[in-house]
């Protein structure tokens, strides 16, 4: 499916920083954050307007924001069988102590944990620490 079809299909409309963005995000092997992306955008962009674009991402199921220890949010495409709705952080990612890459290990689930009675998850996450293949 070509970026501007993808977008269409989760109910975006087209525009010229949503492909690049999105083009961004499906070619690179690792999560970005914001200024990742600001950096490697062909045309300088608007904070507000890369803002919301990888905000329509995150709700249409294009992309997942990963937070990290530090509280960084940082965006990764979704696998093409990612559900668009039920696309919460499910799997486990990696992140890289000597380059500070994260990484989407996809095939990695979390678990399903049962909380105690009352209590309600708004966020999990599982996060692996350790050195990528280019730093290893
Ligand atoms: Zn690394
Ligand atoms: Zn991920």
């Amino acid at each position: 499916m070509s970026l501007d079809e993808q977008l269409r299909s989760h109910g975006l409309r087209v525009t010229g920083i949503r492909r690049d963005v999105l083009d961004l995000l499906q070619r690179s092997d690792r999560a970005l954050s914001h200024a990742d992306v600001e950096r490697a955008l062909p045309e300088r962009a608007d904070r507000v307007t890369l803002f919301r674009v990888l905000q329509s991402f995150e709700d249409a199921g294009l992309a997942h924001r990963v937070l990290d220890v530090q509280g960084t949010s940082r965006y990764a495409s979704c696998s093409t069988e990612c559900d668009a709705h039920a696309h919460h952080d499910v799997h486990a990612h990696f992140r890289c102590t000597a380059c500070s890459g994260v990484f989407c290990l996809e095939r990695v689930a979390l678990p399903e944990v049962n909380v105690p009675k009352g209590f309600t998850v708004t966020a999990s996450r599982l996060e692996l620490e350790g050195r990528c293949s280019s730093c290893a």
